[in-house]
Parts: C-alpha cells; sequence; structure tokens
C-alpha cells in the first residue's frame, strides 16, 4: 500500500494518473529502475524506446518523491556559472558539460512536445533577481558567462525587473530565455505514461527491499515478486534508503516548503509576472515563486528537516508574499506541502557507477526538473554500453560522505546561519 502522498497543488490538479499495479512474481528483464520521478521515468522511456524490457518499480506512486512536489521551474545550469565549470573540469569535460546543463530546457520541452505531454509547460523564461548588491555583482557575472557562449540570456535593469515580477523589492539581475515551467506531476506522468507506450512495465506500490547477484543477473526483490536483470538503474534521489549500502550517504536530504494561494482575481494578479516567468532570487535560502495553470501565486523556500511540516509552518512563505507583494496580504493559502532536495557535498550532482550493470543517479541540488530529466537519459545510455567517457558528465564511483551525521547536523545549522546572512545582506 502506497504510503499517501502530501497534499499538494500539483497531485490536486495534475493530469490523471497512469495505470500500473504491484509487482507479482518473479520476472525476467534487461533493466530494472528503481525510483519513479523525472530520473526513473526518463531512464524507461529511453530504455524502451531502444527495445529492451524495462521494468520499473516505484514504492509509492508515479510521482511520489520530490518529482510531484518541486516547484516545476525548468532552469538550465548548476549552482556554478560556465566559467567555473570549465575550469573545474578541464577544457575536454568542462565546455561539454556546461553545452549539457545548458540544454536542459530543450530536453524538457522537447521531450513534452515529441510525446504530447499535457502539462501546463511554459517556455517564458526564468528571472534570478538579485537582493543585495552583492549577489547582483554575481548574477550579471554569470549571465556575462552564459552570454559569452551564445546562450540566449540577457542582464535585467532594476526597473525592467521590477516590471516583470510585479514587486520592485530587487535591485535588477538577468533573464535566461532557455527557461520555463510545467506542472511537474503532470508531466512526471506524461513520462511514465510515454515510457508505457514505449513498451515498459512500471510497477507501484513495490519498494524494492533487497539488491543481490544471482549468477550473471541482478536480482530486485519487492514484498510480492523480484525482477532478474542485467542492469540496474537507481533513481531514488533524496528518498534514497539502505538498498545499496552507502548511496544515501552520498546526498544530504533538506526540506523545501512550498505554498500556493487561491486563484487570484485577473484584475489583482495581471501585474504579477505578466509575461509568464519563474522566478528564482539570489537569496542563500533562496526565494522560487511562479504562477501556476490557474492564476495562483505558489512560493518556496527553505524549512526545517521534518517530514510532517504543516500550514503552521508557513511563516517564512508568508513572510516573502508579504514581502514581495503585499497586496496579497490577506489572500488564503489554498496548498501546502514540503518534500527532500538531495544536496551533494561537492554541489555537483552524480553519476555512479556502484558495480558491473549497476548505476545511480542523484543530487541535483534543487535543480532536478531538467538535471533529472538528463540524467534519466544518461542512465540508459549507460546501460546501453555508452561508454562512459561519451557522457558529458563524470561517471564515478560512489563517495559516501565522511563523517555523515556530522555533515548533516552541519548542514542544517547552516540554513539557520544563511538565512542571518541573507537578512544582514538584504538592502
Ligand atoms: C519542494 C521542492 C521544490 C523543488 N523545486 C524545484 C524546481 O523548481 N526546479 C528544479 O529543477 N528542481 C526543483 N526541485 C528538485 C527536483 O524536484 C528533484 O531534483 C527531482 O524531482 C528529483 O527527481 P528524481 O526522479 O531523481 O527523484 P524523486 O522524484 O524524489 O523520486 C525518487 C522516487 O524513488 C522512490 N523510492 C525510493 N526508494 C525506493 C525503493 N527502495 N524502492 C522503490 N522506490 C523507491 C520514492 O518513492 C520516489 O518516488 C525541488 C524539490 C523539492 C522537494
Amino acid at each position: 500500500m502506497s504510503q499517501p502522498n502530501c497534499s499538494s497543488l500539483w497531485a490536486s490538479t495534475a493530469a490523471p494518473d497512469i495505470e500500473a499495479s504491484a509487482l507479482q512474481g518473479t520476472v525476467p528483464a534487461d533493466v530494472v529502475i528503481v525510483g519513479a520521478g523525472f530520473t526513473g521515468c526518463a531512464a524507461a522511456l529511453a530504455m524502451a524506446q531502444r527495445g529492451a524490457r524495462v521494468r520499473l518499480l516505484e514504492a509509492n506512486v508515479v510521482g511520489w518523491g520530490a518529482s510531484g512536489r518541486t516547484g516545476g521551474q525548468v532552469i538550465p545550469g548548476l549552482k556554478f556559472d560556465p566559467d567555473e565549470i570549465e575550469a573545474m573540469f578541464g577544457p575536454d569535460l568542462g565546455p561539454r558539460m556546461v553545452n549539457a546543463v545548458g540544454s536542459v530546457g530543450d530536453e524538457v520541452f522537447g521531450l513534452i512536445e515529441q510525446h504530447a505531454i499535457s502539462c501546463d509547460a511554459q517556455r517564458k523564461g526564468w528571472l534570478q533577481p538579485a537582493f543585495s548588491t552583492r549577489s547582483l555583482d554575481l548574477a550579471l557575472r554569470r549571465c556575462d558567462s552564459w552570454q559569452r557562449r551564445g546562450a540566449d540570456v540577457a542582464p535585467v535593469g532594476r526597473s525592467e525587473m521590477a516590471r516583470l515580477l510585479g514587486t520592485d523589492h530587487y535591485l535588477g539581475g538577468w533573464e535566461d530565455r532557455r527557461a520555463g515551467h510545467v506542472q511537474p506531476m503532470s508531466y512526471v506522468r506524461g513520462l511514465a505514461g510515454a515510457a508505457q507506450r514505449a513498451g515498459a512495465v512500471i510497477h507501484i506500490d513495490s519498494p524494492a527491499l533487497s539488491l543481490t547477484r544471482q549468477g550473471a543477473k541482478w536480482r530486485v526483490s519487492t514484498p510480492q515478486g523480484a525482477v532478474d536483470a542485467d542492469q540496474v538503474l537507481l533513481a531514488t534521489n533524496g528518498y534514497t534508503d539502505g538498498l545499496w549500502p552507502g548511496l544515501a550517504r552520498t546526498v544530504v536530504p533538506m526540506m523545501s516548503f512550498q505554498a500556493a494561494t487561491i486563484p487570484i482575481s485577473e484584475d489583482l494578479g495581471k501585474s504579477i509576472l505578466p509575461e509568464g516567468h519563474a522566478a528564482s532570487d539570489t537569496r542563500r535560502l533562496l526565494w522560487y515563486f511562479r504562477r501556476d495553470a490557474h492564476g495562483r501565486l505558489t512560493m518556496g523556500g527553505r524549512a526545517p528537516y521534518r517530514e510532517d511540516l504543516g500550514a503552521a509552518d508557513a511563516d517564512y512563505v508568508r513572510n516573502a508574499v508579504n514581502r514581495l507583494y503585499p497586496q496579497f496580504k490577506n489572500t488564503p493559502f489554498e496548498f501546502h506541502w514540503a518534500g527532500r532536495v538531495a544536496m551533494t557535498q561537492d554541489h555537483i550532482p552524480h553519476l555512479n557507477r556502484l558495480d558491473n550493470g549497476l548505476w545511480a543517479a542523484l543530487g541535483y541540488n534543487g535543480r532536478g526538473v531538467g538535471m533529472a530529466t538528463l540524467f534519466g537519459r544518461y542512465l540508459a545510455d549507460l546501460a546501453s554500453g555508452v561508454p562512459a567517457q561519451d557522457i558529458p558528465f563524470p561517471v564515478t564511483s560512489m563517495r559516501p560522505i565522511q563523517g555523515y551525521p556530522f555533515t548533516r547536523l552541519v548542514a542544517r545549522a547552516l540554513v539557520s546561519y544563511y538565512r542571518i546572512r541573507d537578512q544582514l545582506e538584504a538592502v
């Protein structure tokens, strides 16, 4: 029996779920995938299109993890500027990585078009407004770094930013026109449906409980069945459990909290994000916001690490709404929800080779709508025999974080510290 999904806006307003049932009995496959979020569903789709026999196992329902709870912002790039990525990874891999992370909009919106996925997709750009003079410099440097590589980005001055956002809270920033947003639960269900049509078999209510070698095959066992396969792809991100010892210790899960207002009347809402942008600001504990297809304002930010976050924890996002859009001060929130964002120590998403025929992709550091979709395809490439050096990202062994419990405590203490730094730095 699946755990109930949190009462996210997306779960409540999504396109219909796919038909799927729990795994029963022992079945053969070429590849078994664990986790039905963007990573697992994109991998299942790519493998099935190549003619592989695919089984996808999900402990709950499709999109139950971060993918059905995200802000749905499709944002190219990582925490690092293109210049920094090239300096870190060298003249061969660096530029290929920059191209890859810059292409996630094409990847996501291309799949949506190709498979006619109905998910309120809007490719109208993303704004990164700066809340302090220091962060404005960093934002403009990042914009310049992309612009020099021919990306469709531009700096945005203070008054234009105020017009595009409908608030004069920010000092300016930049716009990335390769970006956009999707209804994420509809998108992940759409990927799952496309994978099924291509021949993948998806099982919900099917937690993978053990992963063992059986001769030349891997066996993944669930409460009522097992899959024997040549290749295993782990796509469990911030919800990674003990299935493969040590993998959960390669990421630090942090909570992100979102709330959505009731639909805002056309008259009151017409000046808020009038051109349909998504936005996330330069705060260390960023505020991210957008409108949904029904005119609701959604606002997200970091939250304390608890699974049972609820309405009483909405003060942080309520404060953000009040600061940006005081006219909505008394507008009720209709939905609030939270989920795990998987952070890595090096701030780079990880593609891991764990053993022969055993791969994992995780740690998107809050940029997973695009990156997880892309990494799903890379997992499929690796499982299909594409050499690791042909993947435009490092394929590494698993490196659990040293002193993990301590790291988790430090990461959570950093949230409080960053909050204070943001308050001090704001103009
Ligand atoms: C609140 C929030 C807001 C976010 N906003 C954005 C945003 O606006 N833009 C952006 O780019 N990124 C955003 N992110 C990050 C993004 O959502 C994630 O990086 C992305 O969804 C990860 O996808 P995934 O498929 O790798 O993992 P998930 O979607 O988390 O899927 C993992 C799945 O694995 C399943 N699972 C775990 N263990 C097992 C097991 N043993 N057996 C079977 N199944 C198992 C879980 O049930 C889960 O469904 C946000 C994240 C959160 C939480």
